[in-house]
């Protein structure tokens, strides 16, 4: 049986943040993606490859076998389905790392307690639709979703939304554009995702990754 090891990642923080636990597996990249073109990547061990992807494509090729296993932010994850175990993805360790929040932000003279409370409209711009559609639905609040894809910051700024649903960090971001920060719907960060078919499949091999990145992230 081939038991190569498909390991999805993508460019950038994940990327950055995966290679001290993936060391902590005993697991060295071959190459360093911001220099190399190339997408699929060696590493120390034989059985094991990374593959480069777009963050939001990670759990697609989880999904669909194009990689084992993949590291994806939780946004990203509910982003991409509200059953993910239905999809057949397990996702079973918070590695604790790429960590934010998705905030609801507003201009300064918006007021927001004031539009919640009094059961208004309001128009929500966000890259996140699904988290954000799950949040006000939980709050019994009626929004109008617009999908951005970028630059969310100027959805209040132009008067095309009310507020917007983002990943806040420090806030520097918010500050920069003179929004704020109204209000946190979730703690961030990456998830280890896992193709249940394929821990069936390879389970010796796997279950030592799985193990390991566990370790590692403590
Ligand atoms: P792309 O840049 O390809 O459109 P992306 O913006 O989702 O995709 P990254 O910017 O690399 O990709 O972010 C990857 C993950 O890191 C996100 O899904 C999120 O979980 C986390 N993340 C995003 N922004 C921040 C941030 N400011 N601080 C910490 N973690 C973040
Ligand atoms: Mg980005």
């Amino acid at each position: 049986m081939n038991d190569l090891i498909t390991l999805a990642l993508s460019k950038g923080r994940i990327f950055d943040d995966s290679l001290p636990l993936l060391a902590a597996a005993g697991i060295e990249v071959s190459e360093d993606p911001e220099t190399s073109r190339k997408l699929i990547l060696g590493t120390s061990q034989p059985g094991v490859r990374v593959v480069l992807v777009r963050a939001s494509d990670v759990p697609t090729y989880v999904e669909h076998g194009g990689a084992d296993l993949g590291v994806a932010g939780l946004d990203v994850l509910l982003e991409h389905s509200d059953d993910l175990a239905g999809s057949g993805l397990y996702v079973p360790v918070d590695l604790q790392i790429a960590r934010c929040r998705m905030s609801v932000a507003t201009r300064a003279d918006f007021d927001y307690a004031t539009a919640v409370k009094q059961g208004s409209r309001i128009r929500v711009a966000s890259k996140y639709t699904q988290i954000a559609r799950q949040h006000f639905a939980d709050k019994g609040v009626h929004v109008d979703l617009i999908k951005l894809y970028g630059s969310m910051e100027l959805a209040p700024l132009t008067g095309l939304a009310d507020a917007i649903v983002d990943l806040v960090s420090t806030g520097s971001t918010l500050k920069a554009n003179q929004l704020v920060e109204v209000e946190r719907i979730m703690d961030i960060s990456a998830r280890l995702v896992v193709n249940q078919a394929a821990l069936k499949l390879k389970r010796e091999p796997m279950r030592r990754l799985i193990d390991a990145f566990a370790r590692a992230a403590g």
